[in-house]
């Protein structure tokens, strides 16, 4: 299974075989407090307005903001006209409903940003995903950046970029090197037009419309910087082993989207949430991409489901009990 089904199954299965009831399609619109306490939740269902009291306490796992396109532009402009890579249903609006109920929030400028397709574009390349054998490159067909930098280096360094579009290439091993899920987006993603194919670099830039020369040049130096381990762009930790020298060259227009938000509720050790003075909030815990803190300002990819698993778990059963 794919895209998180596997857990989302797995988890349920549980619930049902505890009997714990799983209501879907129910948008939590509000959290009910009785003096510093929070009861309950108010939210839609079935499009109605309806009070759902807590046992014990209410946990907030509502994921990040990286579908509020309103929300991640006022926080940092430069994503103005930028999509995202994730789920729609990270919208973010329960950051707002916690601080209402006395939540303190934090670092929401810390957005993390990835490559995606281009606006207008659906399909996601995932070349560059396999940082020991992909280049990038500007729509003028030259280098920028060292491709194995962190995220948030590299979303810096795409923004400044030309029409902040840039093209991720790989070889053939690279292409081969992918799961089939993107195998199967780079051939759907050429069919709509955003990805090219050929067996020679310079009808590659032809297609790509950037200069012949320059993205010779260009793959021609970084096999070099492969091969002598000196490169223009400086690095802590060296990854690039792979050559671009297999037939076909595969190249993905690219941009970067809005992938992981760093900032929201903020939560201690036991997965409470805490006030402004760093109170817990009776009844009131948060966990996974809702909170800030865990991920400083850039998480390392690889570690949002960690985060969610490992602090899901503590509230959950810090809330049990009633902590
Ligand atoms: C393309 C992509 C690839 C990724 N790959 C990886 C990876 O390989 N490894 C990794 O560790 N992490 C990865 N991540 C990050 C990871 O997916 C997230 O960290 C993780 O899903 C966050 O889990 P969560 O439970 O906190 O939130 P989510 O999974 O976003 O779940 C939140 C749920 O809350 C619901 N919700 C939101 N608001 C409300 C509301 N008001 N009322 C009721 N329900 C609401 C939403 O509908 C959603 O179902 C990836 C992210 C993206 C976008």
């Amino acid at each position: 299974m794919s895209h998180g089904r596997g857990y989302v199954a797995a988890l349920s299965e549980q619930c049902r075989a505890k009997d714990i009831p799983i209501l879907t399609n129910v948008q939590v619109v509000g959290l009910i407090k009785e003096g510093s306490r929070v009861i309950g939740v108010e939210a839609r269902f079935k499009n109605q307005l309806k009070k759902f009291y807590a046992d014990k306490a209410v946990i907030i796992a509502s994921g990040g903001f990286s579908a509020n396109k309103a929300l991640y532009t006022k926080l940092d402009p430069r994503l103005e006209g930028m999509t995202f890579t994730g789920a729609s249903s990270a919208t973010g609006e329960m950051i707002g409903i916690a601080e209402k109920a006395g939540a303190a929030v934090s670092d929401m400028e810390y957005i993390q940003c990835n490559l995606g397709p281009d606006v207008g574009y659906s399909h996601r390349s995932g070349y560059h995903l396999d940082v020991t054998r992909h280049v990038l490159v500007n729509i003028h067909g030259k280098r920028f950046v060292a491709e194995d930098g962190a995220r948030d280096y590299l979303r810096d360094a795409v923004l400044q970029q030309p029409n902040k579009i840039v093209y991720s290439i790989v070889d053939k091993n690279g292409f081969q090197n992918l799961s089939s899920l993107f195998q199967q987006a780079g051939i759907l993603g050429e069919i709509e037009g955003e990805h090219f194919e050929n067996n020679d670099l310079a009808e590659l830039a032809k297609k790509m419309k950037v200069p012949p020369e320059n993205l010779v040049n260009t793959i021609k130096e970084y096999n070099q910087a492969v091969e002598t381990k000196k490169d223009p762009y400086g690095r802590e930790v060296w990854m690039l082993t792979q050559k671009i020298e297999t037939p076909p060259f595969y190249a993905a227009r690219v941009r970067m989207a809005v992938h992981y938000t760093m900032g929201g509720i903020v939560i201690n050790e036991n997965a409470q949430v805490l006030t402004k003075e760093r109170e817990p909030i009776k009844g009131l815990y948060a966990a996974g991409e809702v909170t800030t803190g865990v991920h400083g300002s850039n998480r390392v990819g690889g570690n949002g489901l960690l985060d969610a698993f490992v602090f899901g778990r503590i509230a959950g059963e810090n809330a049990a009990v009633g902590l």
